[in-house]
């Protein structure tokens, strides 16, 4: 698959069952794009989750962590009007072993990524309620 917003490759994953009630869209699986970082929802993602890493080494290496993160990926852009997911995925995250600011500090740094989103000002936003 490719992204809807920049035609870069995507990796596609299931959503976590306890966050889907999070996200914006309620189907069982999302994929994320491996260069601008954003997620579009998938009917049919695979049993099991792909190795994040290969998008940014700002991915944990416990995939269910990436699989958090990823999630709260798919609502950074809308941080106002869905701070409480937000709230609740990143914790759910960091009860998955990782550290969510890091996380953030280190997309900002991976050269390999053009996010869509303004990864540092988001992180700053984040750093206030998290
Ligand atoms: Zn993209």
């Amino acid at each position: 698959m490719s992204c809807q917003r920049c035609g870069a490759e995507t990796v596609a994953f299931r959503v976590p069952e306890a966050l889907g009630e999070y996200l914006p869209d309620d189907r069982p699986g999302a994929e994320l794009c491996t260069r601008c970082l954003a997620v579009a929802p998938v009917d049919d993602p695979p049993e099991e989750n792909p190795d994040f890493r290969t998008v940014s080494d700002a991915f944990p290496p416990n995939e269910e962590a990436g699989a958090a993160l990823a999630c709260l990926l798919a609502l950074v852009e809308s941080l106002v009007l869905y701070r409480a997911e937000i709230e609740a995925v990143a914790t759910d995250a960091e009860t998955r072993g990782a550290d969510v600011l890091l996380f953030f500090e280190r997309l900002a740094a991976d050269d390999s990524l053009e996010p869509f989103f303004d990864v540092e000002r988001r992180t700053r936003q984040l750093e206030q309620f998290l």
